[in-house]
């Protein structure tokens, strides 16, 4: 089985909204989390579909997969502080195999396209692990108090990692496992699945993913997404064409 969680748990206190929390936000008129739940639908690879969100929130998103034909949602899980362990919730929520698959997506990019998710479905036949990255155009630099550079890093080797990875399920519980029985480790604030499972010595690969697939985090980012979304569209339409060709 095929599984996909899509985190829907955050707070989004960097987007200023207090009404409608980000991945609720409407996009062109449709709730952010149906983008993600659609491109999860839509896609063969996948079987069912755990959405991790507030117990409060539950029915609504119930009402839209019924609204939008989401008939892949099949689990719910109640989120955690950080995305890290809302990842773990959803995973104890899903009655999954070791061997099994889990692909981790957000709410909050819109634009995850079925090429990408194809393109991880590929890797994972050969990989226990693989993550979704886009080139880094830009240097990035490294500052331990915000104030003065530690590190410049070399843009050649930097990827900017984005949505969806993907893993053997197994191997992704095993790995959150090991980092919250773990003290040290613990203490290191990891935030992302790769890091887990690299702390087990499994290899991680790499798929690049489109760089429009923005993530939408401040409000403006939600001008910028509607402004792609035509974008979007056009390249999921020729990949469709290109399939059935
Ligand atoms: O906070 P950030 O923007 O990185 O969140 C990425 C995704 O993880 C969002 O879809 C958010 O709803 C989700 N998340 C979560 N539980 C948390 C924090 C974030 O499900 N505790």
């Amino acid at each position: 089985m095929n599984y996909a969680i899509v985190l829907a748990g955050g707070k989004g206190q960097r987007f200023g909204n207090a009404k409608v929390m980000k991945q609720f936000v409407e996009l062109t008129g449709i709730p952010m989390l149906v983008y993600s739940l659609q491109t999860a639908q839509k896609n063969n690879n996948i079987d069912e579909i755990c959405v991790v969100t507030h117990e409060s929130e539950q029915e609504k998103v119930k009402a839209w997969s019924k609204e939008y034909g989401i008939t892949k949602l099949k689990y719910f899980a109640t989120p955690g502080k950080e995305r890290q362990q809302s990842v773990y919730s959803g995973l104890l929520a899903l009655p999954a195999k070791p061997r099994d698959t889990v692909i981790i997506m957000t709410s909050v990019c819109p634009f995850v396209s079925q090429k990408t998710i194809d393109k991880q479905y590929e890797q994972i036949r050969s990989n226990d692990a693989s993550i979704t990255v886009v080139k880094a155009t830009d240097a990035i630099t490294f500052s331990n108090d915000g104030k003065k550079v530690n590190r410049t890093l070399q843009k050649k080797k930097l990827y900017i990692q984005q949505g969806p990875q993907i893993f053997r399920y197994g191997v992704l519980l095993e790995g959150h496992k090991v980092y919250m029985e773990d003290e040290d480790y613990n203490r290191l604030d990891v935030t992302e699945d790769s890091e887990l499972v690299l702390n087990l010595g499994v290899e991680c690969a790499m798929v690049l993913g489109d760089r429009f697939c923005i993530k939408v985090t401040y409000p403006e980012d939600l001008a910028i997404a509607e402004s792609l979304l035509g974008l979007f569209e056009e390249q999921e339409r020729r990949y469709e064409a290109e399939k059935n060709h």
